[in-house]
C-alpha cells in the first residue's frame, strides 16, 4: 500500500522487505520525480521529519525540493538551494564517503544561516562504484538526535537507491548537455544560413523552452541606455503571470532580472520567486530566474532572461552553461548584423546597378517608375512602395505596389505642399512617421499603417517626385531606409530627367516633322501652282515676273527655315564657329532697318532708331549677328499692329550688371514694339527650340518658334544674354546685352 507506514525495525532486519517497500518509489528514471517519491517516502511512510536530497554538481551541492518544512527551513539558509563549495559535514560526508552527523544543520550545509532552525542533521551519501552522485539530508528531530538504527536506516535506504539515483543524476546531466548541445548546434546552423537577428533569437528561446523545458527563455535586445528594447522575442511553456502581457514584458525583462544582470555585466539569478517578493517573474509557475547580459567584448547589446519551475535550478554548473550559449548566441547576433549590413551592402549596389540599366535602356517614365517600385520591394520587402512624380501643380501616383490592403490606385493626385508626398516634393524633405498618432492628416495609401516614410525626388527648386514606403509596424523605418531612399532618389533624379527629356525630345520631333510639312508644303505648293501656270502659257508674259518674284519669295522663307533649322543644330552639336571680326553694332543695326524698311512701310510702322554713338567697334560675327537682330526687329514688326510705333536704341553701358555673367562694360540694344505684349509664363520658354505662345500658334502659318532659339545661341556665342520685358498689353522690349570685351570675356553662365 503505497501511503501506508512501514515497519522500521522490520525494514532494518528483512532486506527483501525494506527493497520491497523502496521498488515503487525507485521506479522513475527522471531525477526529480525519483528524489520526490523517495523523500515522501522516508518522510510519509518511514517517519522521518525532515528529509533533503542534494545533488552534486562540480564542485557544488544542488538541493532539490526538500520534505518537511524544518529541513526546507535549514536546508536552504541564505547559502540557497544551490551551494557553490562543499563544506562542513557536507563536505566531510562526502569525502569519507561515510554519514557525518553534526549539530545545526546550516553547519552541515556549511553556510552563514541567519534563519532556520537550530537543529542538527545525518548526511548520508549515496554511494555507487565508489561515486557519489547524490546526498541524502535528514534532519534531527527538534531538541533530540536521530536514534543509531534510525541512521542504520537512512544508509540502507541510501544503499538501495544509490544506483538508480546515480544513473538518474547521470541521465539527466546528460540530457542537459545534450540539449545544450543541440541548441548550440541549431544556432550554428542558422547562423550559416545568414537569418535575421529575430529568427535567431526566436529560436533559440523556443530550444531553451523545448529541450530544456524552462518555463519562459527571452532575449530582449535594448538601445545604449539599456531602458528600452529595440527587438524582443520570447517562448514560453506556461501563460504570463499576473501584470505581465504581450506588450509590456520586454519592458519589464528590462526593469527586472534583466536590469540587476546589466548593472552588474554578470549573470544574475533568483533561487526562488516565493522567498524574493521583489522579484518579478514572466510566467506562472516559474521558481528560479536567471539572467544573463548579451554582449561582445564588454558592448552589452541585450539580455536573456530564463525561469524554471523548480526552485534553485539554475546551478553554476547551469549558469556556465547557459553563459556559453549567451555568449554563442552574441557572436551569432553580430554575424546576423554583419551580414544585414553586408546584404544591404549588396541590394544597395544591385539597386544602383539595375538604376544603370534602367537610365542605359531609355525607357519611358511609367516604365521606370514601375521598375523601381518592383525593385524596391523585391529587394527590401517594404510592404508598401510608391512613386510619385511632379506636375505643375501637383504629384501623381505614377506606380504602386503593396502587400497591404490600398486606398489609392495609379494616377492619384495630391496637390503640392499637402499629404505627405505633396509635402516632401514642394519642399524637398523628407516625411516620417514612426506610429498611428503621428499620422495625423497625412494619409497613407491605406488602412492600418503605422509607419511611412516619404523622401523627395529632386529639390524645392527642382521638384521631379518623391519615394514612399509605408509599414503596418510602428517605427518600421530607420536611418538606413532614410539613406537608401535618398540614394535611390538621387539616382532617380537623373534618370527621371532624362527620360523626360528623351519624351521632350521625341515629343519635339513629332512637331517639328509635323511643322516642316506644314511649313514647306505651303510656299512649294505655290511655287508649284505658278509653274503650272507658265507652263500652262495661258498667262500674260507681263505677269510672269510678278508670279516669279511671288515665287522666289517662297523660295526664300523655305531657305530661311532650312538654314534656321541647320544653325539651331549647329549651335546645339558645338559645331558652329564663329567667324569673329571688328565690326560696329550700329552699321549692322542700320543695315536691319534698311532691309526691313519695306515691311515697315507694307503695315506704316513708325521706326525710330536713337543709336549710341559711343559703342565702339568689337568682335562680332557679322553675319550671324545680323541675323540675330533681323529676326528680333522682324518680330517687333510682325507683332506690331498697323501704324503702331516700333523703337530701336543702342547705347554703352560701362558697369557691368549683376545678372550678367561678364566683367565689363558691354553694348545694350533694345527693340521696342507696340504689339499685344508676352505674358510672363513664356518669357523664357520663347527662347527655347520651337516655344511659342500657346494662343499665338496655330495663327501664323510661317511660325516656327526657331528664330528666337536661334538669336539665344548666337547672343550666348558672343558671351552675351538675350531677353525679354513685358507686362501684358503695353508691347514688348527685347533685350541684347553684348559684352565690349568680346565673347571671351564671359565666364560660365
Ligand atoms: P518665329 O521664328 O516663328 O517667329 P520666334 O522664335 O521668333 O518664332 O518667336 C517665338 C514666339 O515668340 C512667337 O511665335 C511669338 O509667339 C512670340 N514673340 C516673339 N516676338 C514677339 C513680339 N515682339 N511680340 C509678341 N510675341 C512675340
Amino acid at each position: 500500500m503505497p501511503n501506508e507506514p512501514v515497519d522500521q525495525h522490520r525494514c532494518l532486519s528483512d532486506p527483501a522487505y525494506l527493497a520491497d517497500t523502496l521498488r515503487e518509489a525507485l521506479a522513475p528514471i527522471e531525477l526529480d520525480l525519483l528524489l520526490w517519491r523517495l523523500a515522501e517516502l522516508l518522510h510519509q511512510r518511514l517517519g522521518f521529519d525532515c528529509v533533503a536530497f542534494g545533488v552534486v554538481e562540480g564542485p557544488g551541492v544542488s538541493f532539490r525540493e526538500a520534505h518537511g518544512t524544518r529541513a526546507a527551513c535549514a536546508l536552504r539558509p541564505s547559502g540557497g538551494w544551490h551551494l557553490p563549495e562543499r563544506a562542513g559535514a557536507l563536505a566531510r560526508a562526502l569525502e569519507r564517503r561515510e554519514t557525518v552527523r553534526c549539530g545545526a544543520a546550516r553547519r552541515a550545509a556549511g553556510a552563514e544561516a541567519e534563519r532556520g532552525e537550530d537543529s542538527g542533521c545525518a548526511v548520508v551519501p549515496l554511494v555507487h562504484q565508489q561515486s557519489v552522485a547524490a546526498v541524502l539530508v535528514v534532519g534531527e528531530p527538534a531538541g533530540g538526535r536521530l536514534a543509531p538504527e534510525a541512521v542504520r536506516l537512512l544508509e540502507q535506504v541510501a544503499a538501495l537507491a544509490a544506483p538508480c539515483v546515480t544513473s538518474a543524476v547521470r541521465l539527466e546531466q546528460a540530457q542537459r548537455r545534450a540539449a545544450y548541445l543541440q541548441i548550440e548546434s541549431d544556432l550554428s546552423r542558422l547562423t550559416m544560413a545568414s537569418p535575421d537577428r529575430g529568427q535567431l533569437i526566436g529560436m533559440v528561446c523556443r530550444g531553451l523552452v523545448d529541450r530544456l523545458r524552462v518555463t519562459f527563455a527571452a532575449l530582449v535586445i535594448c538601445d545604449e541606455t539599456g531602458r528600452f528594447p529595440v527587438l524582443a522575442r520570447y517562448a514560453s511553456a506556461a501563460p504570463f503571470a499576473e501584470g505581465v502581457d504581450a506588450e509590456s514584458w520586454p519592458a519589464r525583462v528590462l526593469a527586472g532580472a534583466g536590469a540587476a544582470a546589466l548593472a552588474e555585466q554578470s549573470p544574475w539569478r533568483c533561487d526562488d520567486v516565493r522567498e524574493q517578493a521583489d522579484v518579478q517573474p514572466m510566467a506562472v509557475g516559474t521558481r528560479s530566474v536567471l539572467a544573463l547580459p548579451i554582449g561582445l567584448l564588454g558592448d552589452v547589446m541585450g539580455v536573456l532572461e530564463v525561469e524554471h519551475p523548480a526552485a534553485g535550478y539554475f546551478t553554476d554548473l547551469e549558469r556556465a552553461r547557459m553563459a556559453d550559449l549567451a555568449l554563442m548566441l552574441a557572436e551569432a547576433l553580430d554575424h546576423a548584423e554583419i551580414f544585414a549590413q553586408q546584404q544591404r551592402r549588396w541590394q544597395h549596389l544591385l539597386l544602383a546597378n539595375e538604376m544603370a540599366r534602367v537610365a542605359s535602356e531609355r525607357l519611358d517614365v511609367d516604365e521606370i517608375a514601375r521598375r523601381v517600385v518592383r525593385e524596391l520591394q523585391d529587394r527590401f520587402r517594404y510592404p508598401t512602395v510608391a512613386l510619385w512624380l511632379a506636375e505643375p501643380s501637383q504629384v501623381v501616383l505614377r506606380a504602386v505596389q503593396s502587400q497591404l490592403a490600398l486606398d489609392a490606385a495609379v494616377g492619384q493626385r495630391e496637390r503640392l505642399g499637402e499629404g505627405c508626398a505633396g509635402w516632401a516634393t514642394q519642399q524637398g524633405r523628407v516625411v516620417r512617421v514612426d506610429g498611428v498618432d503621428e499620422l495625423g492628416d497625412r494619409r497613407a495609401l491605406g488602412p492600418e499603417r503605422q509607419s511611412l516614410l516619404c523622401v523627395p525626388i529632386g529639390s524645392a527648386e527642382w521638384p521631379i517626385g518623391a519615394l514612399q514606403i509605408e509599414s503596418p509596424e510602428p517605427g518600421a523605418f530607420g536611418e538606413d531606409d532614410e539613406l537608401l531612399l535618398e540614394a535611390l532618389a538621387h539616382a532617380l533624379a537623373g534618370v527621371l530627367a532624362g527620360a523626360q527629356a528623351l519624351a521632350r525630345t521625341q515629343q519635339l520631333r513629332e512637331d517639328l516633322t509635323r511643322m516642316i510639312v506644314h511649313d514647306l508644303r505651303n510656299p512649294l505648293q505655290a511655287v508649284q501652282m505658278t509653274l503650272g501656270c507658265l507652263l500652262g502659257g495661258d498667262r500674260p508674259p507681263n505677269d510672269a515676273r510678278e508670279l516669279l518674284r511671288e515665287s522666289g519669295r517662297c523660295i526664300d522663307e523655305m531657305l530661311e527655315l532650312v538654314s534656321s533649322l541647320l544653325d539651331v543644330s549647329r549651335f546645339e552639336d558645338g559645331q558652329m564657329r564663329l567667324r569673329l571680326a571688328p565690326a560696329v553694332l550700329n552699321d549692322h543695326l542700320r543695315a536691319v532697318v534698311r532691309r526691313l524698311a519695306p515691311l515697315a512701310r507694307a503695315k506704316s510702322v513708325q521706326v525710330t532708331t536713337v543709336l549710341s554713338s559711343q559703342l565702339p567697334a568689337m568682335q562680332l560675327d557679322g553675319e550671324l549677328v545680323e541675323r540675330m537682330l533681323a529676326n528680333v526687329v522682324g518680330n517687333a514688326l510682325k507683332f506690331t499692329p498697323e501704324g503702331s510705333p516700333v523703337s530701336i536704341q543702342s547705347e554703352l553701358v560701362e558697369l557691368p550688371r549683376a545678372e550678367w555673367s561678364w566683367v565689363g562694360g558691354a553694348a545694350l540694344i533694345s527693340v521696342r514694339d507696340s504689339g499685344e505684349g508676352i505674358p510672363a509664363q513664356y518669357h523664357e520658354k520663347i527662347f527655347e527650340k520651337f516655344g511659342q505662345v500657346e494662343s499665338r500658334k496655330a495663327g501664323l502659318t510661317t511660325s516656327t518658334g526657331l528664330g528666337l532659339a536661334l538669336c539665344r545661341y548666337v547672343v550666348e556665342a558672343h558671351g552675351g544674354r538675350i531677353w525679354v520685358e513685358s507686362t501684358g498689353s503695353e508691347g514688348s522690349t527685347f533685350f541684347i546685352a553684348l559684352p565690349l570685351a568680346g565673347p571671351g570675356a564671359a565666364s560660365t553662365p
